[in-house]
């Protein structure tokens, strides 16, 4: 062997030792926590980030790979919207009470029927979904978007913009609305505006679309699934009450307003297929030059290139208004008196329902997390050194939960003397049921235990950064 291959032979050698290292490293990092201390599922190809916080979820970064575990209240906390670009397993876990009020900073050309150009804003729960962009199994309850702004804008339950993105087998349930006059801008169930695939997704969404100046004519979108854009839209359950006062031009569709390929020049062939439509959008068009599109499929559309088939739309209303002065909209009491009535939480999420007494007119609110009657069984009991676990059954609806024990600490002023000893196992006393709050000061109360025993209690303390997760078992 000559010196050059011993050489090179030992260069590889260090540098497989310098991989190794690496890997290990790595792998250390990814299996416990990343930088923003959430705790990582590493399984291959397909590492996930477990979601089961608001703060969890209000940390996300824009391209990770993120699962829920959990449903998760975001109640009394205004949500941020991301521009996201990563994978989104919602897991068939819910988000309640996400609540918009502004849009994001991302500006994106939109494009009207005569291609003109807008810089465009968005909100939603997601403000942007980038190009190969995924997020699936996603319930929305209770989402709120109420903007105003005086931008070209697009408002939408899930994502107000998207780019070549999927959204598959994702739910919205709530109000979307937006008070805007600038030329351009409308407000979509599930999307505002964009192209990608929305497939068996469903909306059962209120959406109020408002033009806030009467003298300039804009281009105003309205969809129980899209506002505007060619996303395709496969199998899908959209249920839309639609409320839109404009003075200008409307496009409201009870899957889309406007069916649009953009930029100018682009070679697509898209599907429509599946969908069913119910529900109304009322509305009215101020303008002296009237086409009032409002259709229970699509508004209007530009381009009929795409496949269009099993598309039920019959329980569609079109409900168009000839007054202009008032805006339209879902409470029209001018002086409501509303009562409370509270429904708890049981096997199902609680809610809040809002009844006007002097015109019928209902809403709900403030959905509370499930409350099951779980009976748990301790499959392993919790030591100082290993967590416990634990599995419940609710007796009500036999839904079924795993729990993770928190290691136990040592009690005040007890010191073990001897740690490469077995540790005495110490009886679980009390276990919760609720998921455990964050542990992180609890390695702090110790003092004098040997540099091991700190060990094992730091990174005891942070990884027991207790959950519990529910998984319904169908
Ligand atoms: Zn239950
Ligand atoms: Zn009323």
């Amino acid at each position: 062997m000559e010196y050059n291959d011993i050489h090179t032979d030992r260069k590889r050698g260090i540098l497989q030792i310098l991989k190794g290292m690496m890997v290990v490293i790595l792998a250390f990092t990814a299996v416990f926590f990343n930088a923003a201390g959430l705790r990582v599922h590493a399984a291959g190809d397909d590492d996930y980030i477990e979601i089961s916080t608001a703060d969890e979820l209000m940390n996300m970064s824009p391209d990770g790979n993120y699962r829920l575990i959990a449903d998760i209240d975001l109640s009394g906390a205004e949500w941020k919207p991301i521009v996201f670009s990563g994978h989104f397993d919602g897991n068939s876990f819910s988000i309640l009470n996400a609540s918009v009020k502004q849009t994001g900073s991302f500006v994106r050309k939109t494009y009207d029927g005569n291609m003109k150009e807008y810089d465009t804003s968005f909100a939603g729960f997601f403000e942007v979904l980038e190009d190969g962009a995924e997020v699936k199994n996603l319930k929305l309850i209770n989402m709120r978007v109420d903007v105003e702004t005086d931008k070209p804008c697009f408002a939408a339950g899930i994502a107000g913009y998207m780019e070549k993105s999927s959204l598959i087998n994702c739910s919205v349930q709530g109000i979307i609305s937006l008070r805007a006059h600038e030329k351009m801008f409308g407000v979509g169930g599930i999307l505002g505006y964009g192209c990608g695939s929305i497939e068996r997704c469903s909306a059962d969404v209120t959406l109020v679309c408002t033009d806030t100046d009467a003298d300039t004519k804009d281009e105003q979108y309205m969809g129980g699934a899209c506002a505007a854009g060619y996303p395709d839209i496969n199998d899908c359950e959209i249920k839309i009450a639609g409320f839109d006062s404009d003075h200008g031009y409307v496009h409201d569709g009870g899957l889309v307003g406007m069916y649009i390929f953009y930029p100018a020049g682009i070679d697509y062939h898209g599907s429509i297929t599946g969908n069913h439509v119910t529900g109304k959008i009322r509305f009215f068009e101020d303008n002296t030059n009237r086409r009032a599109y409002c259709k229970g499929f699509i508004g209007e559309i530009m381009i009929w290139e795409f496949d269009n088939d099993r598309n039920d739309t019959d329980d569609f209303e079109r409900d168009e208004i000839f007054s202009y002065d008032k805006d339209i909209k879902p409470h029209e009491c001018d002086a409501p008196n509303m009562e409370e009535s509270v429904t708890a939480p049981s096997c199902d999420f609680g809610y809040t329902t809002y009844t006007c007494s002097n015109c019928g007119y209902s809403e709900t609110d403030h959905y509370t997390l499930k409350s099951h009657s779980f009976e748990w069984t301790i499959n392993k009991e919790a030591t100082i050194d290993e967590e416990g676990f634990k599995t419940g059954v609710c007796s009500v609806c036999g839904v079924t939960a795993e729990a993770v024990i928190p290691k136990l600490e040592l009690p005040e002023g007890v010191t073990l003397l001897e740690p490469e000893e077995e540790p005495l196992p110490i009886v679980v006393e009390e276990v919760t049921e609720t998921p455990v709050e964050d542990t992180d000061d609890k390695a702090d109360k110790k003092g004098g235990a040997g540099i091991i025993i700190a060990a094992v209690l730091i990174l005891g303390g942070a990884a027991a950064g207790a959950f519990v997760y529910l998984k319904k078992r169908r």
